[in-house]
């Protein structure tokens, strides 16, 4: 995350973050990350897996550190859903909009 990231977080909130089918294989192959994602059976349609939310606060699990200060725990191997989620994009600005922070001063606190 970049450092206006860690100050906010919003994106990481109540947002579905869909793996793809290759992240899937590897989040399966390691216990650690497979552990935080969800799978979501349709009927007969293959099954699809996301990134779990606590249903408390719909924060995404693998978010560490309350919002202003937080950071994501599997940054490194995060999904491609959430590498494309540019600061200042305007799914970020929409995503900070929802969660009340300013979306045209990322340097606010969240
Ligand atoms: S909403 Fe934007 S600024 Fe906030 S964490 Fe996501 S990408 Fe970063
Ligand atoms: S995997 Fe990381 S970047 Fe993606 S939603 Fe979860 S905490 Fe945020």
């Amino acid at each position: 995350m970049t450092g206006d990231c860690q100050r906010c977080g919003a994106c990481c909130v109540g947002l579905d973050v869909l793996l793809t089918d290759a992240e899937a294989d590897r989040f399966e192959a390691d216990p650690r990350l497979v552990a935080l994602t969800t799978l979501h059976v349709r009927g007969g349609a293959p099954a699809l897996r996301f990134m779990r939310r606590d249903p408390r606060t719909d924060r995404c699990v693998a978010l560490e550190g309350p919002l202003g200060a937080c950071r994501c725990g599997i940054y490194a191997e995060r999904p491609a859903l959430c590498r494309d989620f540019a600061a200042g994009s305007p799914d970020c600005l929409a995503a900070r909009k929802r969660r009340g922070l300013p979306a045209d001063d990322l340097t606010a606190p969240g």
